[in-house]
């Protein structure tokens, strides 16, 4: 675990979530926040395990808010949070809260330590807003990766062959893009997905519709398939550009 090292001595605060939390020692904790301004960073939270401790709540996963952080020669330590938004609904549902945990760990796993992407605070925010609201999981998950691929250009585009550029109905997803079956011909089909009209219009539709739209459209339980195995193939292109 790396102790922050780029932030000069002194006092912030900012706006951000915890990403992961960790007891460290006899009772504090290492928490990995993600704030705005500043990006992921470690933080060390002095007697948050312990279980009187005003901090040790607001120290756990998921919880959004205002974090007063004080940066010593030695490493960043958390000093005080202005709760905005726990998500107590989340944490009651298991397969909501397990998948807000895999966003979370998406961000961990794909981002550079102290490296601001203040673009991806929102979009994991009305993410874990959606969860809550009994959005799908694995729909979820598959629009966030792929917005996220979007913000840095490296998601595939759904509606064209990436290699004659005509408009596509179906065809092979992979890292490289969608080609189309003109274009593909009788190739072998490892290592891609190789989706039918209406598996590519799902897709479409999950990362297109508005948020307000995406959060009241119905997805199947038939579909978590399709969905997991697209949220593969953007976690191996996300991983791909870190
Ligand atoms: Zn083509």
């Amino acid at each position: 675990m790396d102790p922050s090292s780029f932030l000069p001595q002194g006092h912030y605060r900012q706006m951000g979530v915890v990403l992961n939390s960790r007891v460290s020692g006899e009772r504090g904790k290492n928490v990995f926040l993600f704030l705005r301004e500043y990006g992921p960073l470690w933080a060390t939270v002095p007697g948050a395990a312990a279980g009187k401790s005003r901090l040790s709540g607001v120290s756990e996963p998921l919880v959004w808010g205002y974090f007063t952080l004080y940066r010593s020669p030695r490493r960043m330590y958390v000093k005080e949070v202005e709760v905005q938004e726990d998500f107590w609904a989340l944490r009651r549902s298991g397969a909501k809260l397990s998948m807000a945990l895999s966003l979370c760990r998406h961000v961990s796993r794909f981002s550079l330590p102290e490296h601001p992407q203040d673009e991806l605070l929102p979009l994991l925010y009305w993410s874990m807003k959606a969860l809550e609201g009994g959005t799908d999981p694995h729909a979820t998950e598959f629009r966030f990766l792929f917005r996220w691929g979007s913000l840095l250009g490296v998601s595939p585009q759904l509606d064209r062959c990436a290699s004659c550029g005509k408009r596509a109905e179906e065809g092979l997803l992979t890292a490289e893009g969608l080609t189309c079956a003109a274009c593909f011909g009788n190739g072998p089909r490892q290592g891609g997905l190789s989706l039918e009209e209406m598996e590519l219009n799902r897709l479409r539709k999950a990362v297109m519709l508005s948020g307000k739209d995406f959060r009241t459209e119905l997805f199947g339980t038939d579909e978590d398939r399709l969905f997991r195995r697209a949220s593969a193939l953007l976690a191996r292109i996300l991983e791909g550009s870190v």
